[in-house]
């Protein structure tokens, strides 16, 4: 049995069959903006590895930061112990987050940093002696696969029937439509509004992604239903939780989200680009208020502590990798990347294929009419010489913010060579 046998039945791959399943593409290193396959050829990357390598791949800073780090240790366990990368890190995320945010956990991944803010806002309600268990979120989110991040994703595009009577239930309100650059209608909020007060003595938390929407379906929103939000769980006192997972680090044009509405969530979870791709790793923040509270509860404890917790080589990288970030000038990439999106993204705006192309940020989306035909397009972007991952009907790319001009035109103009054969096959 050859690799790619082997591969195709004995592998899942993310959300995929083991008895139909979809071509994968060997890749042999990366550097760079460029992913190198196993055949030598050579695609420009789209992705950043969903969001997380801004840097682009096999970063010298980062590399020497990994193996400085495993001279010394590459892990001990957290409980009892501390350790100088963790202390760097915890200071470093303290000092960039939106102000107020300065209680660290540290987990292994976004899911799991989605979990643990659940958990916050739980013990936070029985601590104050008056539980509450439900969430109130907005449709067309995502925010992981374990089953307290997925119960908080859309209920339909989380499918949320396969796992019906073990996923607890929770409260969605309508998504927002209002664009960052539409004016705002405060009818926008109308729906959150009222579940908000309907349910107010219910709630525990509100969690939503800031500003964008990701893999529930790449939307972009208006910055006032984010201040909005935050008013009105002043209002109730009700916490109010941000996952940063996707637009942390600089994505969307701001070093996080919510600061294009200027508020401090309660609790806010960070991932992806945290180690700039290298190892997994994420992290939960919250105020003293919140940590407090939980702490002078009943538990006395925050209920939680991953075996990898804090793990130094992943520390390690992720201070080298904000290290670069804060002193390289990402504002400015990510708006080159922004303007240039804008340029060659809009003219699909009038493509037959195309229902809307909408960019903010280092985020470019092009929405098609029908579904994409992943394995198709995919093979076709290759062929293209470039690494674009469509799903259902979004063709979508979120570059490293080193990507230079002509590197970010091969990706422009592939997308428009994958929408003419979409064309051609609907005929
Ligand atoms: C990717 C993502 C997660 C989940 O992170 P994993 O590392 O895949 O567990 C959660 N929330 C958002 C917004 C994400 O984009």
């Amino acid at each position: 049995m050859n690799n790619s046998e082997f591969d195709s039945q004995h592998i899942w791959h993310p959300y995929t069959s083991l008895t139909s399943p979809l071509p994968v593409y060997s890749v042999k290193r990366a550097e760079g903006v460029f992913l190198e396959l196993e055949d030598g050829r050579r695609l420009v990357d789209g992705m950043s590895s969903w969001w997380a390598c801004i840097h682009g791949y096999n970063v010298p800073e980062l590399n020497s930061a990994a193996q400085n780090q495993l001279q010394d240790m590459a892990h001990v366990m957290f409980g009892g112990i501390t350790h100088q990368p963790a202390i760097d890190l915890c200071r470093k995320l303290v000092d960039i987050t939106p102000e107020g945010l300065d209680r660290v956990f540290l987990a292994d991944s976004g899911s799991v940093a989605v979990e643990v803010a659940l958990k916050m806002a739980i013990q936070y309600w029985h601590s104050k002696g008056t539980p509450r268990n439900r969430f109130l979120t907005i449709r067309k989110g995502y925010h992981g696969d374990t089953f307290g991040a997925m119960s908080v994703c859309d209920p339909q595009g989380g499918m949320h029937e396969l796992y019906q009577g073990f996923l607890p239930e929770h409260l969605f309100a309508e998504a927002p439509q209002c664009k960052p650059q539409d004016d705002w209608q405060e009818e926008d909020i109308a729906d959150f509004a009222r579940q908000l007060a309907e349910h107010q003595h219910e709630i525990a938390a509100v969690i939503l992604e800031p500003i964008v929407q990701g893999a529930g379906g790449m939307r972009f929103y208006h910055p006032q239903y984010l201040r909005r939000v935050r008013e009105l769980c002043d209002e109730y006192q009700i916490l109010l939780i941000a996952d940063e997972i996707a637009t942390g680090f600089g994505r969307t044009g701001k070093m996080f989200a919510c600061e294009w509405a200027g508020i401090t969530p309660d609790i806010m979870c960070i991932g992806k680009a945290l180690t700039g791709g290298y190892m997994t790793l994420s992290a939960t923040l919250t105020t003293e208020k919140v940590a407090t509270t939980i702490c002078e509860g009943k538990a006395g404890v925050l209920m939680h502590g991953p075996t990898f917790m804090g793990n130094p080589l992943a520390c390690a990288v992720a201070n080298a990798s904000l290290d670069l970030l804060l002193n390289s000038p990402w504002q400015q990439r990510v708006s080159q990347i922004e303007h240039q999106l804008n340029e060659e993204l809009s003219v699909y705006r009038q493509h037959p294929a195309v229902a809307d192309v909408r960019v903010l940020g280092a985020i470019g989306v092009v929405e098609t009419k029908t579904p994409v035909n992943m394995a198709e397009l995919q093979a076709i972007f290759v062929e293209q010489g470039v690494w674009i991952r469509p799903f259902g009907r979004l063709i979508y790319i979120m570059p490293p913010f080193v990507m230079s001009s002509a590197e970010l035109s091969l990706l422009t103009k592939a997308i428009g060579v994958g929408l003419n054969t979409m064309i051609m096959t609907m005929t």
